[in-house]
């Protein structure tokens, strides 16, 4: 079965990037919701908090001292490059990058390689359908495999079930987790706002999803705010013959939406009709 996976991402955080996956959820029929943005994941809170299953992540192996045989030779805290080891033989866990050096020229085998969870995987219960979604320890800086975890999971979901559509919330920016967000995807949905920096955050994240050959919807959320800037918004769109499929003005019951747990396209029915929403939305699951 061919699964529409559509990826919403922006080139920041704070763009409105989860507040629009949020209001496509209850349109796109059968779904599964993906909450690839494992820095800062809220959209269960949106949601509501109903975990039926959690996992364990081993993100990657570590290395693991048995301070009894080690000889103190020195050998380990010359040979590794990350400064992971200190003179007096101490191993930094958060230094680590588990390349396994250490193991391999440690001449009493005083060092072992081992698993290191580095997050959690949640399934929760939604109203909408189900949610995949991730929590990374504070201080890990393995979110693109997390990503990459919450997608396969998402798949297993919308295999098993026979859901054909999955909604992923993308993490911001443009480092491996937003790749791991976007490799694979059938649409992707950039998010930006008509701020000083809205055009530039648009160029770089456009340049890197457009080296994934699927179908790229703009959207420019509280356009209102700045005429100047979402002028120069279209204009590039314009010139890079990229659609703007949304443009949301501001309106402060969004916002109210959000503080109350509330979907903002089913608060603020009326204002999401007008704007084109619902157009919008068959765009994305055609
Ligand atoms: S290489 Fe092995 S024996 Fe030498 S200091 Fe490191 S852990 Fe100890
Ligand atoms: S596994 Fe690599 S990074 Fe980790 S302590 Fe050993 S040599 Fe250093």
């Amino acid at each position: 079965m061919k699964i529409n996976e559509i990826v919403v991402i922006s080139g920041k955080g704070g763009t409105g990037k989860t507040t629009l996956v949020a209001s496509l959820v209850p349109f796109l029929g059968k779904t599964v919701i993906a909450d690839c943005d494992v820095d800062a994941p809220d959209l269960n809170i949106l949601f509501g908090n109903t975990v039926k299953a959690e996992d364990e992540f081993i993100g990657l192996q570590r290395a693991d001292l048995n301070k009894d045989i080690c000889t103190n030779c020195g050998l380990c805290y010359e040979k590794c490059k990350f400064n992971a080891i200190t003179k007096d033989i101490e191993i930094s866990k958060s230094k680590c990058e588990g390349c396994g050096v250490c193991e391999f020229i440690c001449p009493v085998n005083a060092i072992t390689m081992k698993d290191s969870v580095v997050g959690k995987v949640f399934i929760s219960d939604t109203k909408y359908g189900e949610m995949v979604h991730a929590r990374l320890i504070p201080g890990e800086e393995t979110s693109g495999k997390l990503v990459t975890e919450v997608r396969k999971r998402s798949k297993e979901l919308a295999n098993d079930k026979n859901i054909n559509n999955i909604i992923i919330d993308g993490s911001p920016g443009i480092a491996c987790n937003v790749i791991a967000s976007i490799t694979g995807v059938s649409k992707a949905v950039i998010v930006v706002e008509p701020t000083l920096s809205g055009l530039h955050d648009l160029e770089k994240v456009y340049k890197l999803a457009d080296k994934f050959n699927l179908k790229i919807y703009v959207v420019i959320n509280k356009y209102d705010l700045s005429k100047e800037q979402a002028e120069k918004i279209e204009e590039y769109c314009e010139k890079e013959n990229l659609e703007i499929a949304l443009k949301i003005p501001f309106n402060r019951k969004m916002v109210e939406a959000i503080t109350k747990k509330e979907i903002p396209s089913l608060y603020e029915k009326d204002f999401f009709e007008k704007i084109g929403f619902n157009e919008f939305v068959q765009k994305l699951i055609k």
